[in-house]
């Protein structure tokens, strides 16, 4: 660990000897590789809380470069935020940056790489009924042609981001079936993808022969192939006999400029959705410390393990299909 890590973690020393919870803390560092199974062993056979917690700082204090940020990251699981926190305000690195790039760096450590992954199970969904859809909170342009927009739109009073194509009508534009949906932390993973997804099309003309695909929750998952210029943003789905997830017609495929455009008015688009400040990411919520948490979540989970319930490619948000805008 580097010494202001250190620093850090003694000059907080009384407060998480006092207020921390070890024996959770030590099965996350476990679980991510940081402490070894002997070390938690070691930490949980202390008697008292007090001994636990210094045992685990003592150990901490000593193990690889990783160590501090997977601590911090064991404290948000175990629900230990303020404690967190204690490690994150004083931090050097963190203090430059605002508490959003912290939460975007830890949804990219949290999205997961499907193509080294076997598809999760079947998941239940439940219908939501279709209500009339009121005004979105903002409509940004992705081309030059008023065909691909950047939406923000509440559903149940509940915000959802969308890109999706429109098609224009004697000056009336109304969307189509081509668009993604996003709930703000499935944003907010998808965000936190997107330097990745233009280093990756920058380098397609050098070479870059890799297949990507990241799933950000629901049934979205994001596309790279070589040789395309091009991100593929799709919800799939999975039929019941089928062995992984399907794509579907629900989606939108980028090329570089509409890609590089989308970039450019993200943070517009965060100006019209401040709510994207407070969003909370899921995988950190205390319902997902277990593993039938996880099963539960359809963000997490999204093609779960129930056969009996066959719908399951809409999410709530994803019936905003009939509103039409006036330009
Ligand atoms: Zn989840």
């Amino acid at each position: 660990m580097e010494p202001n890590h250190q620093n850090l973690i003694r000059s907080n020393y009384t407060t998480l000897v006092k207020k921390m919870s070890a024996v959770p803390v030590a099965g996350f560092l476990y679980a991510s590789n940081i402490i070894t199974d002997e070390m938690k062993q070691q930490i949980e056979v202390e008697k008292t809380s007090y001994d636990k917690n210094r045992k685990l700082i003592s150990i901490i204090l000593r193990r690889g470069p990783s160590a501090f940020q997977g601590l911090k990251r064991a404290l948000l699981k175990a629900n230990q935020r303020e404690l967190s926190n204690l490690l994150i305000a004083k931090d050097d690195e963190d203090v430059t940056k605002s508490d959003y790039e912290k939460k975007l760096a830890l949804a990219r450590s949290l999205v997961v790489c499907t193509k080294e992954r076997e598809a999760p199970e079947s998941q239940p969904r439940k219908q939501i009924d279709q209500e009339k859809s009121p005004e979105p909170r903002c409509r940004i342009s992705l081309d030059d042609f008023n065909d691909i927009f950047l939406t923000a739109m509440p559903y149940k009073d509940v915000i959802y981001i969308h890109i999706r194509h429109f098609t224009e009508n004697n000056g009336r534009f109304t969307p189509t079936k081509k668009r993604v949906t996003f709930p703000m932390d499935r944003w907010l993973r998808f965000e936190s993808l997107l330097p990745e997804i233009q280093k990756y099309l920058n380098n397609i003309g050098n070479g870059e022969r890799e297949e990507r695909q990241w799933h950000v929750g629901g049934g979205v998952y994001i596309s790279l192939t070589p040789g395309f210029q091009t991100v593929d943003i799709r919800h799939y789905w999975k039929p019941e006999d089928a062995p992984e997830p399907v794509p579907t017609k629900k989606g939108v495929t980028l090329n570089h400029k509409k890609f590089t455009r989308l970039l450019e008015v993200v943070e517009q688009m965060h100006n019209h959705v401040p709510e994207l400040k407070d969003v909370e990411l899921c995988m950190l919520s205390e319902s997902h410390q277990n593993q039938l948490g996880m099963l539960n979540c359809p963000e997490c989970t999204p093609f779960g393990y129930d056969p009996l319930n066959v719908s399951m490619e809409c999410n709530a948000g994803d019936l905003q299909d009939v509103e039409t805008l006036n330009i």
